[in-house]
């Protein structure tokens, strides 16, 4: 279900926009001040926060800013009372993707949400390769296998990423080592065997069954 994060600190005007929103099948959750907000935004994984450019604690510029600061991409629209040029400009700049001014309808709003959220999906499904119950996010660099989050160190993700690319081929061991570990890799083969033993750990942590299969003497191959 698509989740949204609604800051807004005007309780009357935020229950509104959560009733609508729900009315629309998305999922709610407000946020009433700027640092409850931005705990949420880090916790809570949404798919788009409206934000409340007013807000007691942090502003929401100031959230926009720190949530992009920490490399999230998350759709935001700032809701605001100003609308000088120089306020969109320092909006945008901060990171926000949109900018509704009040008082606003909440058709416009919605329209400005369906945009973003699509906008956003439709860059998620190229970032995204997915193999059986595995899925891995290239913009996020997030692997998931079902619900469980898995923690891959940077050369592991980089090995299973090229693996997704060629499910179902045998890739060499050689391959492996140009592909991921780069042509100027003085290392021996050795590394590959060592590294899959590690995704393995961790991809079947959970007595999965296994996806990344051994081709004897020639190198691995993602199947089922
Ligand atoms: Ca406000």
């Amino acid at each position: 279900m698509t989740h949204i994060l609604l800051v807004e600190d005007e309780v009357k005007l935020a229950r509104f926009v959560e009733l609508e929103l729900n009315y629309e099948g998305y999922q709610v959750s407000v946020a009433y001040d700027g640092l409850t907000a931005l705990t949420a935004a880090r916790k809570l994984n949404v798919d788009l926060v409206i934000l409340d450019w007013m807000l007691p604690g942090l502003s929401g510029l100031e959230i926009c800013r720190r949530l992009r600061s920490i490399g999230d991409k998350v759709p935001i629209i700032l809701l605001t009372v100003k609308d000088e040029v120089s306020d969109r400009i320092a909006g945008l700049e901060a990171g926000a993707d949109d900018y509704v001014v009040k008082p606003f309808s909440v058709d416009e709003l919605l329209a400005r949400v369906h945009v973003h959220l699509r906008r956003s999906h439709q860059e998620d499904a190229v970032y995204i390769l997915e193999f059986e119950e595995l899925s891995l996010n290239r913009r996020t660099r997030e692997v998931y296998r079902c619900q469980r989050l898995i923690e891959l160190t940077a050369k592991e993700f980089d090995l299973l990423e090229y693996l997704l690319t060629h499910p179902g081929q045998v890739i060499t061991c050689d391959r492996l080592l140009e592909e991921v570990w780069g042509y100027d890799f003085m290392g021996d083969v050795n590394i590959i065997e060592t590294y899959i033993h590690y995704l393995r750990l961790k991809l079947e942590a959970n007595n999965e069954k296994r996806l990344i299969q051994t081709v004897s003497g020639v190198g691995y191959t993602l199947r089922d």
